[in-house]
């Protein structure tokens, strides 16, 4: 998984967006003239006609309002919080009403629609959060659009549909894979009748288990390695964690990262891994970067692999981190 590192002008570009139409959506108004006006003359909201919501309980509303900026931009141990409390309001959603204000209206009619472009576009990541494997910039010409992971489930967590710090940047298949996340607990937790509310309960205190992409310490605790089986003739990939961490290896494991690259072993690494072989001192020399005068060593990876050699910069190319780590190992053995 990828550290995101989270702009300031961009988390208060959207914090004012998300707020304003919160706060509208519960004041009301046609336009700013006569409803809501969140004072910014810039905004994009104020002007907009927006219906007020008038289904939610009063109750639900003044917490909302009250926990307004830590709603939109509250860091993941505070969304939590703010939800465990939102819990213990013990506010009936029976009928789904606040669930479909926060997912529907707010985040796939609102947001998705009007900013999820913009916002990715503003993100300026490239590749895919968990995987790092596909781009996420084809948005306008591929099928395979870049999607926002709501890394806390909508479905568990519907309040925190439109939280900044739950917007992850991610491919469809990792979004797909995340989507089947109660199975693979099941599987995790080797307990096929896993009830919803202990699924619920998991996810209450998922920070104790898993890393966040906003985690910065613990993210990159793991390289990449391979195994190379001589009685099949074949490769595959494998995970070093150091220091060892339960929690590296769960995030890794419920992402299911081993299989992703699996998948690749095949092609990227089989390439690498021939390459060190068949030009073993050319490799050498590739790797070590002899180029003095010629070009940088960050240059000579991205023409010879199409990869970025800096951490910082790995969420710019694909299998980035994957074939760095890879190379390294290759550069110590054989
Ligand atoms: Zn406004
Ligand atoms: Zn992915």
């Amino acid at each position: 998984m990828i550290y995101i590192d989270f702009d300031k002008n961009i988390l208060d570009k959207y914090h004012k967006i998300i707020k304003c139409w919160f706060l509208r959506k519960f004041a009301g108004g046609k336009t700013y003239k006569n409803g809501y006006n969140c004072g910014n003359d810039k905004c994009e909201i104020c002007p907009k006609s927006i219906h007020k919501v008038s289904n939610i309980p009063e109750a639900a509303v003044d917490f909302f309002k009250n926990n307004i900026d830590t709603l939109i931009i509250g860091n993941p141990s505070e969304l939590t919080k703010l939800y465990k409390e939102y819990i213990k309001l013990g506010i009936d959603d029976s009928d789904g009403i606040i669930s479909d204000f926060f997912v529907i209206t707010g985040y796939t009619n609102w947001f998705q629609d009007e900013f999820a472009k913009d916002f990715l576009s503003d993100l300026n990541i490239n590749t895919c959060i968990y995987c790092n494997r596909n781009y996420t910039l084809d948005i306008l010409y591929s099928h395979t659009r870049a999607e926002l992971d709501h890394w806390f489930p909508k479905d568990k967590f519907p309040i925190l549909a439109l939280s900044l710090y739950n917007f992850i940047p991610s491919c469809h298949s990792c979004n797909h894979i995340k989507g089947n996340g109660d199975k693979t607990l099941k599987k995790m937790l080797k307990n096929e009748n896993l009830s919803k509310k202990q699924i619920q309960q998991w996810w209450e205190n998922v920070l104790e288990t898993m890393n966040h992409p906003h985690d910065k310490n613990e993210n990159e605790n793991f390289t990449f390695s391979y195994e190379f089986d001589e009685s099949l003739n074949s490769l595959s990939v494998k995970f070093r964690i150091n220091p060892i961490s339960k929690k590296v290896s769960t995030t890794l494991e419920f992402n299911k990262v081993l299989e992703i690259y699996n998948s690749h072993a095949n092609f990227e690494l089989k390439d690498l891994y021939d390459l060190r072989k068949k030009y073993s001192d050319t490799f050498l020399n590739i790797i070590e970067s002899n180029f003095d005068g010629i070009m940088k060593k960050e240059e000579a990876y991205r023409m010879i692999f199409g990869i970025e050699i800096k951490e910082e910069d790995y969420h710019k190319r694909p299998f980035s981190k994957f074939k760095h780590d890879i190379i390294e190992e290759l550069k110590r053995t054989c």
